[in-house]
């Protein structure tokens, strides 16, 4: 699971749930195809369009998905204000 970016992420509730990283998508089940599943449910997430194992991702590589994160939070928040 870590190798598809997935890392323990519990909650009160839930104490034994994976999720991304980065794009936080969460409920794997445990036979699961998570590249599969990670590509259908979230796929424009950042990890997922890097085409990179985890093990391989530079700090430069990272700098560059947060940047896009960046963009897609500010596009959402500037259209609730404009709305
Ligand atoms: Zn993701």
């Amino acid at each position: 699971m870590a190798k598809a970016g997935s890392v323990h992420c519990p909650s009160e509730n839930e104490p034994d749930v994976a999720c991304c990283f980065f794009c936080v998508l969460e409920g794997w089940e445990p036979d699961a195809n998570q590249f599969t599943e990670h590509s259908k449910c979230s796929p424009n997430c950042g990890f997922l369009t890097m085409k990179k194992d985890f093990t391989e991702l530079t700090v430069a590589d990272y700098c560059l998905m947060e940047k896009e994160r960046l963009k897609v939070y500010l596009r959402k928040v500037c259209h609730k204000k404009m709305a």
